[in-house]
């Protein structure tokens, strides 16, 4: 039987894949990368550790306009085929709670497990190539061509990513080969990003850390709610929490859409409690500065910045302040509301909402309007929450590709 040439186009995590998969099962594999080393974002996730899976999975932490065929292929190539296939290659794994590192938790120990398998399987990386052409010849006959170089191959897998941190080299440039190829691109937002507010004080609080708890609401109705770590910025927030959020936020901002966010910044007490305790300690340390007293409460730079938006002046006596005030303090920490202007850029994001539509796809991947063309990861119209839900659709993805393009008809 003859072997089939296949171009695997985009080194990241599904191309990775998509290529050992496709030589294991005897095909001959070139992956074709415009940046000088393949799998540069794998460097940079989970802050350079890696979160590349997640023990608890369903399909509630992913989103895309049709997510039936994404289901069947998280359930083909799960979370334990990940794992045993991570472990086959000599990689130790480390799981906190349910998410998944490698055990050094370095991000690199991932890419030099897929890079040491790439070598071992002789496919051949062809780095500095940014592909500017796929042309369908005829069916199952494709010709790649980047400036330098032209080839033609029986199949061809584009996992160019989509338009997230394009400083790794995923800038959209796939989605114009996939538009080009007659394959329709829903829209596109950045997805798991800070939020930009709008107040020009936000740079007095930048760098404050705090547990909180957050409700987004689109045009005054509640549409999420998340707990975790709040982290103020210059321009906003941010953190895992309004990571989570940014999606919606950032579909809410496209649509016209009021987006606030309201934030607890002392979710373990109740507000009526609140009230008491601040009253209390009003009493009690009636002769200190209000400077001195929101010392032991909140992050102090945030205490200050939220006494300063209700007109308390940090000098002031704590006797000299009205109850009434104290209770509008309490209230503003209950419930911080914050009017959402923008969203980061893709720049910053960490993935791409939308991208290469489902319904021109088979449940192999495979193009409908071209045998032999397939897409696996990011380039797809499909996103996951953080957690290594990405990660592990651009394993499920490039195995499902891989394993399908590398079959004969
Ligand atoms: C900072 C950061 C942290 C993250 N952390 C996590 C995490 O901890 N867990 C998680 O699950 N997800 C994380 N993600 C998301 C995850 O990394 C991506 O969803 C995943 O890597 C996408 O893989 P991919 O192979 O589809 O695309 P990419 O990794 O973007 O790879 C695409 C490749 O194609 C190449 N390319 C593009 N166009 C062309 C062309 N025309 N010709 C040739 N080559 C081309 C690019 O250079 C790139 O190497 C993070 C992302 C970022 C940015």
């Amino acid at each position: 039987m003859k072997q089939l040439n296949i171009a695997v186009v985009g080194g990241g995590a599904a191309g990775l894949m998509a290529a050992i998969v496709a030589s294991e099962n005897g095909a001959k594999v070139d992956i074709w990368e415009r940046n000088e080393r393949v799998g540069k974002k794998i460097l940079a996730t989970g802050n350079g550790k890696c979160n590349f899976s997640n023990r608890q999975m369903s399909m509630e932490h992913y989103y895309g306009s049709d997510l039936s065929i994404p289901q069947k292929i998280l359930k083909e190539f799960d979370v334990s085929d990940t794992e045993r296939f991570f472990q086959n290659l000599g990689m130790m794994i480390r799981a906190k709670d349910s998410l998944l590192y490698p055990y050094s938790e370095q991000a690199s120990t991932v890419l030099d497990t897929l890079r040491f398998k790439v070598a071992e399987q002789d496919i051949q990386i062809l780095t500095e190539e940014l592909v500017t052409e796929i042309k369908a010849l005829s069916e199952c006959k494709f010709m790649v061509a980047s400036k330098r170089k032209s080839k033609v191959y029986d199949r061809v897998i584009v996992t160019c990513g989509g338009l997230a941190a394009p400083k790794t080299g995923s800038d959209g440039k796939g989605l114009d080969l996939a538009k080009k190829l007659g394959h329709k691109i829903t829209a596109l937002y950045p997805a798991l990003t800070g939020l930009k507010v709008k107040d020009n004080d936000f740079k007095a609080i930048s760098g404050v850390r705090c547990q909180v708890s957050i409700d987004m609401l689109l045009d005054d109705k509640v549409v999420m709610h998340e707990k975790g770590e709040l982290q103020l910025t210059d321009y906003g927030v941010s953190g895992i929490a309004i990571f989570q959020m940014s999606r919606i936020a950032g579909m809410g901002l496209a649509q016209k859409q009021k987006v606030q966010v309201v934030v607890d910044l002392c979710p373990d007490i109740e507000l009526q409690e609140l009230r008491l305790l601040l009253q209390r300690k009003k009493h009690q340390f009636a002769d200190r500065n209000l400077d001195s007293f929101l010392a032991g409460f909140i992050n102090k730079k945030l205490a200050l910045y939220l006494s300063r938006k209700i007109s308390l002046n940090p000098n002031t006596l704590m006797k000299e302040i009205k109850d009434d005030k104290i209770y509008t303090l309490a209230n503003l920490c209950k419930k911080w509301i914050l009017d959402i202007v923008d969203i980061n850029s893709f720049e910053q994001a960490q993935v791409t909402a939308g991208g290469v539509h489902f319904a021109q796809l088979e449940d192999t991947l495979q193009s409908k309007l071209h045998r032999g063309l397939f897409f696996a990861g990011e380039i797809l119209d499909v996103d996951g929450k953080c957690g290594g839900y990405n990660l592990q659709w651009a394993w499920s993805s490039g195995f499902v590709a891989g394993t399908n393009a590398s079959k004969s008809n």
